[in-house]
Order: C-alpha cells, then structure tokens, then sequence
C-alpha cells in the first residue's frame, strides 16, 4: 500500500491532545481546549470550519474515599454525578451481596452500604433505589485492571436521584469482603456539577464534483473523566484530522465532511446534538408538502455515509470493521482487506457502541474502523495513556482506512453504497438506545422536545 496518511503526523495531534491537553470528559475544560485545537487544524487547512455548542449535564472533577472503622483506606474512585455525601461522609453497616439479581434485593439493604461485585451504571441503581440503601461499593469482575471511569447519567440522576457509589479493582474488593468490617465510612463529591455545554467541531471539504451529497468521517475527541484517552479515542481523532490533512491537500471529487464529536462517553451527546439538529430541519421542511414534490433534499437527506474512527492507535492488536447499512458495504472492506493481505475482521451490522448510532438511528450507514490491542489497552481508565499508542499503530489502522475511502469514496463515479439500513439492523440500533438509558433515548426521539432544566437550588 502507497499511503498519503502520516502516522507520524497524526502522532503528533495524539500527543498534543493527550499530553498537552490531557483528560477531556464531556463538558469539562479540557474538552473545551480540545475543540479549539482541533478547529484551528481544520482552519490551517482553509476547511470552513465551525464549532457548535451542545448542551451536557456535566462536572469538573470528583473525588471519594473508603475508610473502615480502624482507619484503614481503601483505594477507590468515585462514580462521578450519583450523590454526594457531607464533607463528614457516611458511616455506616455494610453488607456484602453477591449481585444486583432480584433474589439479592430486599429490605436488608435498606440503610446499608451495599458491596457487590458488577456495574453499578444506570440500570442497577434503578433497581437499587427501591430498597434505600445509604451507599454502594461496586467491585469490578475484570482482574488486573485499573478503576473504570464512568459516570453517572444525567437524566437519570434528575428523574430519580442517586445513591453515593465508589468503584473498587478486583483485587482489592476481594481484600475487603474476605475481612468485611461492620461498618465503612463513605465520602464522594463531585465537583462543579451543572448544566453546562460541550462542543462539537465541523469543518467542510467541497468536492469538485456537482451535488449536494456529503460522506462524513467522525472520531470523538472526549475521553472519560481522569483518563488521557489515548487509544479510546484521542488516536481516532488523532486520525481524523491527518486524513482532513490529506483530502485538503489532494482534493476530494465528493464533499466531505469532518466531525469531530465531544461527550461521547457521557452518552453520545455531541453526536446526538448533531443529528437532533438534522432532523429536526427534516421534519419543518418536509410539512411543506412541496418540499419533496420538487426534488428537494434537506441536510439529513444529504449525509449519504458516514466513517467512524473509535478507538486505535496501538502497534499490536486486532483490526476491525463494523458495518450497518448495505450487504455490499461489509462485502467491500472484506474484498480489500483480501486484497491488501490485511487481517481486518468484519462484522456486519453489529451494533457498534459510539457516534455513529445517532446517524443509524437517522437512517445513515456507517463503516467504523478500530483497533483494539487486547487486554492491556486501559480502555475507559486512567491506564489508557499514550504510552501503549505509537505512529506505528496508527499508520497500520490509517492504511486500511485511507485505502478503503480511496477505492469507494474518492474513485468511483457514483458513490457506491445506497443510503438504507436493513430493518433489522434499524430495529437494533433502536433497541440499543431503549435499554442503554430509556430516558435519554425519549429525550434523543424526534416526537418530544428535550429542554434539558437547569439544576435548581440546592439538593
Ligand atoms: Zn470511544
């Protein structure tokens, strides 16, 4: 393969997204210098650039300990945006459960801090709340592995309130039910939570064909709270924007577009602000009956595809396509990765958990490209720094890509892929919004209006 992309160019936005700027959860300050580092890229180039605001219900920073009655610390981190206790903490009996099955709830939770072993993400709390315990302590099932760092939804934090949560590695949540105390003392603050806003990069290539179609490629720059996010997704950044780099350069018969997609592991905000956005334009033009009478197209109809870049940039590891849309789209990668004698695992219409499920939900297909070096990448914690990413591991991923767009985005005289998704597939990204956070998905829906609220006094 003869590649135009750098991975030595796209290590260095790595390093500076990642080094200079550092963590970058949705709606912080990093995330903020992140944006503008990545807008004056795209204006460098003479791309006509914009940044666009979206709201998130977000944080700065959070912080919590564990401490048992004799004083003893027990290494923790917070689930940021569930309650914060007093600057005192809670003390209280604690009871060990094995999980959040049904058979393990009942009213001797109440007024406990609960340990068990899984998540302790939207869905469990749900479940939780009924039996009103005082505190959760979540262990994780994986070994090995550094706390993950997620944080709780926003919209289910307003409807139904939270239950103050710290999450615990493997091994030391052994330690501790092996000799559980009779009581723990829980302390958990978030810092600076409010109604905030993140951003959303967008910057535009004209082709030099006619048409009004565009083939947008997105990476989301966000990582999760306390985590460089190099692999996940600093690096699918990282490449984004050397492949703007490129196409800028050499030209593109068909307009493209780049995007670059904030608060994706809060929820896939960004993203979901964007197509909301589209589709709300849709629907007012298409109640002119007119509209589509005379041929007209409006903006969503005009995103023909989308490639995603999530999650990448390590030299060992295993490459990936997920496709949802036409059988020919997964049939293309196949054919070229034989080709090339590259090893790219293809899965066809599978559900991929980031930014392209708003443009699925929308009715576009994707391609989203990865490359996922096993068990040692630090996905979602403070371990996913830019020491396990190299120029190396990202050329390897950027050659696939860039030779992929070559042969059916930037070569053909119509553009290949008709721009449909199976039912099935349309089902299950339907499906995927319902159970991952109902609430959120209601808000996501074109019917209801979302009008996030402001937080109001004091809780
Ligand atoms: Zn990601």
């Amino acid at each position: 393969m003869t590649t135009a992309f750098s991975g030595e160019r796209a290590y260095a936005h790595l390093e500076a997204l990642c080094e200079k700027i550092g963590p970058r959860h949705g709606g912080s300050s990093g995330e903020a210098k992140a944006a503008r580092y990545i807008r004056d890229h795209f204006k460098e180039l003479g791309l006509r650039t914009r940044l666009e605001r979206y709201p998130i219900y977000s944080f700065e920073d959070a912080h919590a300990t564990l401490t048992t009655p004799r004083g003893k610390q027990i290494p923790c981190v917070p689930l940021p945006m569930t309650a914060s206790t007093s600057a005192r903490g809670i003390t209280a009996p604690c009871l060990f459960i094995e999980g959040s099955e049904a058979v393990d709830l009942d009213d001797r939770v109440r007024g406990k801090i609960v340990v068990m072993f899984g998540s302790f993400r939207n869905s469990v709390q749900e479940q939780f709340h009924a039996f009103k315990p005082l505190g959760l302590v979540a262990i994780q099932t994986a070994p090995y592995r550094q706390h993950q760092r997620y944080a709780y939804g926003a919209d289910a934090r307003r409807s139904r309130g939270s239950i103050p949560t710290v999450i615990l590695t493997l091994e030391d949540g052994i330690q501790l039910i092996k000799r559980l105390p009779k009581t723990l003392t829980l302390k958990l603050k978030t810092e600076g939570e409010k109604l905030t806003h993140g951003y959303n990069v967008v910057a535009d290539l004209k082709g030099s064909d006619p048409g009004d179609d565009v083939i947008a490629m997105c990476a989301h720059f966000d990582s999760v709270w306390g985590s460089a996010g190099a692999m996940d997704n600093g690096a699918g950044t990282a490449a984004m924007l050397e492949f703007a780099r490129v196409y800028a350069q050499t030209g593109s018969p068909r307009n493209m577009r780049f995007l670059a997609f904030g608060g994706e592991e809060m929820g896939l905000w960004g993203a979901k602000a964007y197509v909301k956005k589209l589709k709300n334009e849709d629907e007012s033009l298409k109640r002119n009956k007119d509209f589509e009478r005379d041929g007209l197209k409006s903006k969503l109809d005009c995103t023909r595809f989308l490639v995603n870049l999530d999650m990448m940039g390590q030299l060992y590891g295993k490459s990936n396509a997920i496709t949802l849309g036409h059988a020919d789209i997964a049939a293309s990668a196949r054919l070229l990765a034989n080709e090339l004698r590259y090893a790219l695992a293809v899965e066809e219409n599978s559900v991929y958990s980031s930014d392209n499920m708003a443009f699925n939900y929308a009715g576009v297909p994707s391609i989203s490209f990865n490359r996922i070096g096993f068990e040692s990448s630090g996905g979602h914690t403070s371990a996913d720094t830019i020491d396990n990413c190299c120029a190396e591991g990202l050329a390897h991923i950027g050659g696939i890509v860039e030779a992929w767009m070559d042969r059916y985005v930037m070569s053909p005289h119509v553009f290949p892929f008709p721009r449909e998704l199976p039912e099935a597939a349309t089902d299950a990204v339907k499906k995927w919004f319902k159970e991952k956070n109902p609430l959120d998905y209601e808000a996501f829906t074109p019917q209801k209006r979302y009008r996030p609220k402001a937080k109001k006094g004091k809780k």
